[in-house]
């Protein structure tokens, strides 16, 4: 068949070559395009232009659906995951068992308002606060206690 050598030049425009192709879901009408989700044939009356792909009734909520999770992203990023990972990276450095405790709440804090409002961005960065300071605590507890045991 010819067909879908034409098909596939994506031009839009299908020439009806009375090949017998029929809208699927009404017999009796010539297919007009094929669906751009499931491939198959559809009448006019069934096939919606999206973006300039033709979709039939079914793959239309599909399409829609993509387009609108596509234009949900992130719209904003969550300052308090930022300033908890601020203070995991210093705690690091500088007094752990103060600042570390600190991005760790504050991650948790980042955490609560990203789960509230999931089109910020940021969980990464909170659960990174939260990893590096449960390390620096621990690293500047034990290096406290370690000094004092090298003196005894
Ligand atoms: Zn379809
Ligand atoms: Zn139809």
């Amino acid at each position: 068949m010819e067909y879908n050598s034409s098909v596939a030049e994506g031009s839009g425009k299908y020439h009806d070559e009375g090949d017998g192709m029929n809208c699927i879901k009404h017999p009796e009408t010539p297919a007009a395009g094929t669906c751009a989700g499931c491939a198959e044939p559809f009448c006019n009356a069934c096939l919606v232009t999206i973006k300039n792909a033709k979709y039939c009734a079914d793959c239309k909520g599909l399409a829609v659906k993509k387009d609108v999770m596509a234009g949900a992203g992130p719209v904003g990023s969550c300052e308090e995951a930022s300033s908890a990972l601020k203070y995991a990276i210093v705690s690091l450095f500088c007094i752990g068992f103060i600042l570390g405790p600190i991005a760790i709440i504050k991650g948790f804090s980042a955490k609560k308002i990203i789960a509230a409002n999931p089109r910020l961005e940021g969980g990464g960065k909170a659960t990174a606060a939260i990893i590096i300071g449960i390390i620096s605590t621990v690293l500047n507890i034990l290096g406290i206690i370690a000094k004092f045991a090298i003196k005894d």
